[in-house]
């Protein structure tokens, strides 16, 4: 026997009836995008390395210890694939002078991929869908994105997600800072673990982003940013609260929300829930207007957020969301082939109206098409609605049945082959209650 291959570890198959979860989502997000002008945008999966290096800063988990980096065998090019999209998504907008007009406001979807320990809520290729606003300053663009991520949970019904809000200041502040932050931990080296000791002078900030619980109590009474922060910080910060204020939408102040990447100040957020253990972050984000300037653009602010679709579908399910409905309008029970030269264009004249048809097909080609009992269990078990049977008795009067199996059971009519313009879109799950 061969020995079978299977899917590398952490990266996951997305099978039906699961998956309709996935295009559901997907199609709430074009929605809700499209409704507050955020156009979308595709950018490659593999950018060259020192993309992710300068964009999300040396020492970080993802640059230090989770990029899928390799040396192209051909040309010897240093490349990664993407851990996150927002370097990708500004290298793009500078290559391409996307901001000479004015601001731009994009989204998009797709696979990351971070080498971290899989477990529930945490794998090595995952799915980020993430929204960007670039070339806007002013903190009503900060408040928009938020309020566009809750209109987005309102869609998709999701509850149990509280919002958490800090600022990180501008650089001069986050230097006084960094200052008070490394007399804080020197004064307690005793009690940092190996990742803090080597962050200590590096990048203290880092250490309050660290998932050790053995850190947490000395993280708590570290120097706070927000402590540190000027009037022009502190009233930016002020003003997204204001209007997230008028706008009914709930926050909790985090001080110690640092955020995993370098590239962020002022404004950064978290939408969290308790309901998926340690791995509770469904969505981040906040303003990164340094990033452009640092990946080689005309400096312009910048703010943006990402999500986890892993973990967004998990909480869904997680609040017992119903999955959507993935069986067909109908099923065409054949039971001959000899019929379907006849059979395949009404169903493709339904399908052309808007009603999804499943053909009963024989699993060989050898095999007939089976008995009428064995394709009314086909049909049954894939949760159509309808059953549409072309026997030969319907066929020779130019007639189909049409038999109700979920609504109205047993229910059924016969209807003419020649008027499917008039009888089919009865059958469009659409046109029913
Ligand atoms: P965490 O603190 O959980 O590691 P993060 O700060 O590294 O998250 P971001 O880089 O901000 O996460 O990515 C945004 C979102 O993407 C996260 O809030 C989470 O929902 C999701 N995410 C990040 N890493 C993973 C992963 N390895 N598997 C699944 N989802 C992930
Ligand atoms: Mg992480």
């Amino acid at each position: 026997m061969v020995e079978k291959l299977t899917a590398v570890k952490g990266m996951n198959d997305i099978l039906p009836p699961e998956s309709a979860r996935w295009e559901a989502l997907e199609t709430a997000v074009r929605d809700v995008m499209r409704l507050h002008a955020y156009r979308n945008i595709r950018t490659p999966i593999v950018e060259p390395t020192a993309l992710f290096v300068r964009g999300l800063g040396e020492v970080t988990d993802i640059v230090e210890k989770e990029m899928y980096s390799f040396e192209d065998r051909l040309n010897g090019e240093q490349l990664t694939l993407r851990p996150e999209s927002t370097a990708g998504v500004v290298r793009a907008v500078v290559e391409h002078n996307l901001l000479y007009e004015g601001g731009k406001r994009l989204y998009y979807m797709g696979p990351m991929f971070r080498h971290e320990r899989p477990q529930r809520g945490r794998y090595r290729q995952f799915h980020q869908i993430g929204a960007e606003a670039l070339g806007f300053g002013g903190p009503e663009v900060d408040a928009e994105l938020i309020l566009l991520a809750v209109a987005l949970w309102k869609a998709i019904g999701l509850q149990d997600v509280r919002l958490e809000l800090n600022s990180l200041g501008q650089p001069p502040e986050r230097l006084q800072h960094r200052a008070a932050l490394i007399a804080y931990f020197e004064q307690h080296a005793d009690q940092l673990d190996e990742d803090a000791k080597r962050r200590l002078h590096s990048n203290p900030l880092r250490i309050l982003d660290s998932k050790n619980p053995a850190m947490k109590e000395l993280n708590d009474a570290a120097p706070k940013l927000l402590d540190f922060l000027g009037e022009e910080s502190l009233a930016h910060f002020n003003a997204v609260k204001a209007i997230l204020d008028v706008n009914g939408v709930n926050y909790r102040i985090n001080p110690r929300l640092v955020r995993g990447m370098d590239y962020y100040n002022l404004t950064v957020f978290e939408f969290i829930t308790e309901r998926l253990g340690s791995q509770g972050t469904v969505c981040g984000g906040g303003r990164y207007d340094y990033l452009i300037g640092e990946i080689g653009g005309k400096h312009a602010p910048a703010v943006g957020w990402a999500l986890g679709v892993e973990r967004v579908l998990e909480l869904l399910k997680e609040q017992g969301s119903p999955s959507p409905d993935v069986a067909a309008d109908a099923y065409a029970i054949v039971p001959e082939a000899s019929s379907l030269p006849r059979v395949m264009p009404v169903l493709q004249t339904l399908r052309s109206m808007g009603v999804s048809v499943q053909m009963h097909a024989p699993t060989g080609a050898a095999d007939g098409m089976g008995s009428m009992k064995s394709q009314f269990k086909k049909a049954d078990a894939s949760g159509a609605r309808y059953a549409l049977v072309f026997g030969p008795d319907e066929l020779a009067s130019g007639q189909v049945t049409v038999k109700a199996l979920r609504d109205g059971q047993g229910a059924q009519r016969t209807e003419a082959l020649g008027h499917v313009a008039e009888w089919g879109h009865s059958l469009q799950s659409t046109l029913l209650p």
